[in-house]
């Protein structure tokens, strides 16, 4: 008889599998698309997303830490303390992405030379359903706020004509959509497995992920004790990490 499966896979492998059938409909969904004459701007070396935050599931942060090496791990690291610092000081929400863009920066996991992600294969759900209808200059930071009025409502008006689109940003607003049964195939293994649900940011989780005090009280369902365990290592914050 095959091993009964740890808490750790049994989480991990619905997320695995909930990202190829995403990849599986994305994919159908994209040749649609082209086929109607859509474009999407997204490939290889665009990276300008690269340095938006990340909400991602701990089920998800798990596969992405379990590929990762150990210096990939220290870099993760370094920017989940970044990610902290910002959490603490932000006077808003706005601030807090303008300031995640700008002083937090790029995910380590991103080659700065080449423009592509060094961990592809087991990147979060939200870096797999990020699709632009324009060029990725729209996608990077400082290029909305920094146009006139008047160019806003060209902008809002080139978006509302663009299929695809939910009408006011340029992101493909289906392949969002699409990948709504992966986040509920992360909650549905968190419950299942661990009777608490983790979220957060994605530098902070993957870090956490590593943690083996966090995720013991955590596969023990021990919510409090995982807080504590995150904030020995400085790492708990609510905005960034919601145990429950
Ligand atoms: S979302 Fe924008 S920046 Fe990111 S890969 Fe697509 S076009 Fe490039
Ligand atoms: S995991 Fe990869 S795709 Fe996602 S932000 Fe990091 S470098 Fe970019």
């Amino acid at each position: 008889m095959a091993p009964a499966p740890s808490s750790r896979e049994s989480v991990t492998a619905p997320v695995i599998r909930a990202y190829a059938r995403y990849g599986r409909q994305a994919g159908t969904w994209l040749q649609g698309y082209a086929a109607r004459g859509g474009r999407v701007y997204c490939g290889a070396g665009c990276s300008a997303c690269c340095n938006m935050p990340i909400r991602v599931s701990l089920a998800e942060a798990l596969v992405t830490a379990q590929a990762i090496t150990a210096d990939q791990r220290r870099g993760m690291a370094d920017h989940a303390a970044a990610v902290i610092a910002n959490a603490r000081s932000a006077p808003s929400d706005e601030a807090y992405v303008h300031r995640h863009r700008t002083e937090v920066g790029f995910c380590p996991l991103l080659d700065r030379a080449t423009g592509s992600c060094t961990a592809y294969d087991v990147r979060p759900t939200r870096c797999r359903d990020t699709f632009s209808a324009f060029p990725a200059v729209y996608c990077a930071v400082g290029t909305l706020e920094a146009m006139s009025p008047r160019q806003r409502r060209e902008y809002h008006r080139e978006v509302a004509r663009t299929p695809g689109t939910d009408g006011e940003w340029h992101f493909i607003a289906p392949l969002e959509h699409l990948s709504e049964p992966v986040w509920t195939a992360a909650a549905r293994a968190m419950q299942d497995a661990w009777s608490v649900q983790v979220w957060g940011d994605f530098w902070v989780l993957t870090t956490l992920a590593d943690h083996e005090p966090f995720m013991r009280a955590i596969e023990a369902g021990r919510a409090r004790q995982a807080w504590d365990a995150a904030r020995r290592l400085d790492l708990a914050h609510p905005a960034v990490l919601e145990i429950g």
